[in-house]
């Protein structure tokens, strides 16, 4: 029975993303110290330009330039570190991707440079504007909007539209716009947005892509991971293949709840045959 422990989205690394702590080694051996036989590897992408650098690496005075250099030197460690514990472990390297303008172009030049494993797709930007950083960010983003049910609408389309451009093998924290929100049970089933939810779930199935049964918010003490519980009874009863991600910022993360997680994947009636990450995004041959 394979009910190994896996985590396909996480080992940011104070190395190479400054939100982050600590060597990607170090997190590598945590990972081997507690069992992983496999784990998935997935830095940010650096911004496309200076305009979307995160305000830490403004602070820094950080350019897209400099990202784009360290970025680099990520992938020639994860590559190097694969080679090294291969005996112990197996490591799949990939990178988080994001939604802003140029976005498509951006990541498949990314996947072409770098022959990485696979992708993570993830939605933090609705229009441009990072809307998991900060509150103020995220209910400024929704007062622009008219209010939260537009702002979880739009966020949904640019997720659908993602999904579409980007065919990523992980579909990233799937309902992460309910992150600031307290009211995030009901408002995932009102109608307009269910029916988006519906959408984008139907198009993960066909495509056969595996969603991020995301950790963070356990980390965060919050009481479910990404997805909620409605979204995840939706996702078996289409037969979407879910895996745990930790999310994991840091050695004190990395690994942190997986086997909750997977208990509650099996309670669930999910599979834990965990698929091998490849890349399947169009206009790129592999
Ligand atoms: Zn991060
Ligand atoms: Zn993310």
């Amino acid at each position: 029975m394979s009910q190994e422990l896996i985590s396909y989205h996480g080992g940011h690394s104070g190395q190479y993303c400054n939100h982050a702590e600590d060597l990607l080694e170090e997190i590598i051996l945590k990972y081997i110290e507690q069992g992983f036989k496999a784990v998935g590897i997935t830095e940010h992408i650096p911004p496309v330009n200076d305009q979307f650098l995160y305000p830490d690496e403004r602070a820094l005075g950080l350019s897209a330039t400099d990202l784009a250099k360290r970025f680099e030197s990520y992938f020639s460690e994860v590559f190097s570190l694969k080679k090294k514990y291969a005996g112990q472990i197996t490591i799949y390297a990939g990178m988080e991707t994001e939604t802003v303008t140029g976005y498509v172009n951006h990541v498949k030049q990314l996947i072409e440079t770098f022959r990485l494993d696979y992708i993570v797709g993830s939605v933090h930007h609705i229009d441009d504007r990072c809307f998991d950083y900060s509150r103020s960010e995220y209910d400024g983003i929704a007062e622009s909007f008219g209010g939260y049910d537009l702002m979880y609408q739009r966020y949904f389309d640019l997720q659908y539209e993602m999904i579409q451009e980007l065919t990523p093998f992980v579909v990233g924290h799937f309902d992460l716009i309910r992150i600031y929100d307290d009211a995030y049970e009901e408002r995932l089933t009102r109608p307009a947005i269910a029916e988006k939810i519906d959408r984008n779930l139907a198009l993960i199935k066909s495509l056969d892509l595996v969603m991020d049964f995301n950790l963070r918010p356990l980390t965060r003490g919050e009481k479910e991971p990404y997805i909620t519980g409605s979204i995840l009874k939706k996702a078996k009863r289409l037969g979407i293949c879910l895996v745990p991600g930790d999310d994991s910022h840091g050695v004190a993360e990395a690994g942190n709840h997986v086997s909750t997680a997977t208990q509650m994947l099996i309670r669930n009636g999910f599979s834990t045959q965990w698929p091998v990450p490849k890349i399947l995004t169009k206009g790129l041959k592999r």
